[in-house]
């Protein structure tokens, strides 16, 4: 049986603005205060694990061991099959220095030249980590397909070329609600819930 959370304060181990709006969206309502580790200042890891398992693991102890409090980290990406699953766990390192997300779509275009196979994955590993260094690990998937040009402007990283599977809009067009309601990281949050936070 997985540790279960009990506490009432929560850091998001991440300096994305973006996925810590997302997590504290996906949490409201539990009673949960949370953090997130830029507000406390601690320290970014270096990513060095080979899956998105390994990388949320080393996020989440760091940040737990840093702040003395139970510790939520993501790692997500983008997995093009015809491209053996790249971008994968470097989906942020696409993006450059200046995390500019069009270019990093735009090498996946011209990476997939006239390749007919447009199939990709979104994967989402959640790791909970405690200051004692005891961590849960849950992943979810989404699949669907990419398109070209990008189109929406909700979301952010690649949303904008994300068709999933059973709609016709990319993820960026969609409303966060719609979105949350099946993305990679909405699945893995119900395992992890369902895990560690007592809700079937
Ligand atoms: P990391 O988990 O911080 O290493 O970064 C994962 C990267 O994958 C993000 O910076 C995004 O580019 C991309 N990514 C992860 N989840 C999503 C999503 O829901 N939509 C679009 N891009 C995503």
């Amino acid at each position: 049986m997985a540790r279960q959370f009990s506490g009432s304060k929560l850091v998001i181990a991440s300096h994305n603005a973006g996925k810590v709006k997302e997590i504290a969206e996906l949490l409201e309502g539990r009673g949960i205060a949370v953090v997130s580790a830029g507000d406390l200042g601690l320290p970014e890891p270096e990513e060095t694990g080979e899956t998105f398992a390994e990388n949320a693991a080393l996020k989440a102890r760091a940040a737990a061991e840093g702040a003395g409090l139970p510790a939520l980290a993501d790692d997500s990406g983008l997995c093009v099959t015809s491209l053996e699953n790249a971008p994968g766990i470097h989906s942020a390192r696409w993006a450059g220095p200046n995390r500019d997300f069009s270019y990093a779509m735009e090498r996946i275009r011209i990476a997939l030249g006239d390749s007919a196979d447009r199939e990709a994955h979104f994967v989402c590993a959640l790791a909970l980590a405690w200051p004692d260094g005891h961590c849960e690990i849950l992943e979810g998937r989404v699949d669907g397909q990419l398109t070209f040009p990008p189109r929406g402007e909700k979301g952010f990283g690649y949303d904008p070329i994300f068709v999933p599977v059973g709609d016709s809009r990319t993820f960026a067009e969609m409303e966060p609600a719609e979105k949350h309601a099946m993305s990679h990281r909405a699945r893995a949050f119900r395992k992890l819930l369902d895990a560690c936070f007592g809700e079937k």
